[in-house]
Parts: C-alpha cells; sequence; structure tokens
C-alpha cells in the first residue's frame, strides 16, 4: 500500500440481533486493514439516540482501532449532547463527528436542536473535553445552504472553532469534490476534506436517498446498472469497479484518506480498500 493511504470506515448502529452479528463479522475483517479509525453514525437512519450510545461505546471497547463517535444536536437539549459527550469522554472515546443532526418536526412543524448548528456544537465540545472533532461538509451544497459561499464559510467557522478535519457527504463525481477542495483552499482552508465513499449496493436506494441530502448520482449509473439488473455479480463488480476508479482519480490528485460508508457491509469495502492498495494483516492489538 502507499505509505501514506489511510481508511476509515462508518458504521451504523444494528438494529435486530442478525444485524449486530454482521456489524461484528465487518468490524472484525476490516480492522486487518489497520484502519485510522472507525465511525458510529448517531441517530441516523432512523436509530434511537441511545442504541447509537450504546453501540458506540460497544465497538470501541470490542476493538483497537480508534473509535469516533457521531453526535448531533437533534431532537435533544444543550445538557442532554454535553452528557453524551460526557460519557463518551468517560468511556475512553477522544473521537467526535460533531453534527447537527436532522431534528423530527413536531405537528406545528417546529424541529428541536440542542444547538443552531454544529458550529456550536464544535464550540461546547471544546469545553468539555480533548476530542479529535471532525465535521460534515457538502461538495455539492447543504440542501439549506443559503448559497455555496455561504455554505462554505459555515464550513470553515466550524474548522476554525476546533474540529481537525472535515469528511464529506458521498458524491460520485470526482471533478465535483476537486472544484469544491479548490474553493475551500480559496477561502483558507487548510485542514483535510475527507472523500466520503458510498459503494452503491442499491442503485435505487442510492437514489432516493440521494434526492433527500443534496447528492447527484450521474445519469450513465443508470444504464450501466440496467445492464446488469439481473446479475447480482455482474452489479457487484460494477460498483467495485465505479468505487476504485472515483479513489484513483482523488488519489492521484493526492487524496490520501477515504472515509467509506459501510453500511455495516465487509465485502465491498474490503475490496475497494484492497484494490487501492491496502494490505490485510492481523487485527490490532488491544492497547
Ligand atoms: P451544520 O453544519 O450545522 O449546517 C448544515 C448546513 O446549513 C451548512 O452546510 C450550511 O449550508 C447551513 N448553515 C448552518 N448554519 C449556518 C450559518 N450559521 N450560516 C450559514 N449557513 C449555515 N446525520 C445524523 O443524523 N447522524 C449521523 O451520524 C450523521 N453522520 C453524518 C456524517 C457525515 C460525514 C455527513 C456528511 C453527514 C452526516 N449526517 C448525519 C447528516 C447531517 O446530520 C445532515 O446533513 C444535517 O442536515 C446537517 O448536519 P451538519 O452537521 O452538516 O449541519
Amino acid at each position: 500500500m502507499s505509505a501514506s493511504i489511510q481508511f476509515s470506515y462508518e458504521f451504523f448502529p444494528p438494529r435486530s440481533p442478525e444485524m449486530e452479528r454482521r456489524l461484528w463479522r465487518t468490524v472484525g475483517q476490516l480492522e486487518r486493514l489497520h484502519p485510522c479509525f472507525f465511525s458510529m453514525t448517531y441517530g441516523a437512519l432512523g436509530s434511537a439516540q441511545h442504541v447509537s450510545i450504546e453501540s458506540a461505546i460497544a465497538l470501541h471497547n470490542e476493538t483497537a482501532v480508534p473509535l469516533a463517535a457521531h453526535l448531533t444536536c437533534a431532537d435533544a437539549g444543550p445538557d442532554q449532547v454535553r452528557q453524551v459527550a460526557s460519557r463518551f469522554a468517560a468511556a475512553g472515546i477522544d473521537r467526535i463527528v460533531a453534527l447537527r443532526g436532522d431534528a423530527a418536526e413536531s405537528a406545528a412543524g417546529e424541529a428541536r436542536y440542542a444547538f443552531p448548528s454544529a458550529l456550536e456544537l464544535v464550540m461546547a465540545l471544546g469545553e468539555i473535553g480533548e476530542f479529535d472533532i471532525s465535521v460534515a461538509a457538502y461538495p455539492e451544497g447543504h440542501p439549506q445552504a443559503g448559497s455555496p459561499i455561504e455554505d462554505l464559510q459555515h464550513l470553515r467557522r466550524k474548522l476554525d472553532a476546533g474540529a481537525a478535519r472535515a469528511i464529506t457527504q458521498y458524491f460520485f463525481d470526482a471533478d465535483c469534490y476537486l472544484r469544491f477542495r479548490d474553493r475551500a483552499a480559496r477561502i483558507g482552508i487548510d485542514k483535510p476534506i475527507v472523500p466520503g465513499i458510498l459503494p452503491v449496493h442499491d442503485l435505487h436506494r442510492v437514489k432516493r436517498f440521494s434526492a433527500r441530502c443534496g447528492a447527484s448520482v450521474p445519469l450513465h449509473y443508470d444504464q450501466s446498472f440496467a445492464r446488469v439488473e439481473k446479475d447480482p455479480s455482474g452489479q457487484y463488480r460494477l460498483a467495485l469497479d465505479l468505487a476504485v476508479e472515483l479513489c484513483e482519480r482523488l488519489q492521484r490528485e493526492g487524496v490520501q484518506h477515504f472515509h467509506l460508508y459501510t453500511l455495516n457491509q465487509t465485502d465491498i469495502c474490503l475490496d475497494i480498500s484492497l484494490a487501492l492498495g491496502a494490505r490485510l494483516g492481523a487485527a490490532p492489538a488491544a492497547a
């Protein structure tokens, strides 16, 4: 593997015993690639927040790979969010992915957030402990962004407030990420913007989700996946090739760290990492 290439892998909390078994199998395989960190989402895709907390702590306890616990401001008050951060710190978790999240709307159309945005959460975390903080970035813009420049300026404020890096929403067009990285550099952002890579397990689901989060799916994906519609191994090969092609282009442009959205599936993330030069070793020993 190129000496400097690094991977991090994102998981979501399991919602059934079978999903839990699959998560541990995935973790067991991916830890052998010696990633720089694992991350566990918080309250995403309908997961209960308390399950996210327990899953993050369990993952931290089960593996020697550093764990970044996601934490959002959604559906909570400031004290509650501070308590969760303190609980992570007490459990030995010193990495946080600090997010605003998306609160559920009440019947009156109101949404409850502990802090107005992830910026204030980053600031609050600085008062609680010595966390290594990551924040979210949006190469295609966040759906609620006033304008692309306001979006970037907000990112810059989150980084200036103490975040060490940004991790991007997934994207499928390398140029879109590269243009975003250039624009970020032009306004003085000099911290890493780690590309989030989503292997396309299921094109229809990816398209549904992308419509909500503002990511675009290239038109040629429709034609390419249509050709392998009835061929699961062809679909797998195509998804693998597309992800590897994207990462290789980014690698040629100097990207050294890839954050893979695993959806708790081992095979494709393992194969992408191996294709990019990662090597399987023994699981890292616990400290
Ligand atoms: P913020 O950074 O607070 O703001 C989002 C956007 O709003 C900004 O990009 C900006 O355009 C605009 N904005 C906000 N405040 C200002 C301001 N003061 N001035 C100008 N513009 C402003 N969701 C979950 O529920 N759980 C997770 O675990 C989770 N993990 C994620 C991990 C990654 C890497 C990414 C990219 C997203 C993740 N999400 C998760 C989704 C995220 O919570 C949503 O996208 C949410 O809508 C925004 O969160 P944020 O932290 O980017 O918000």
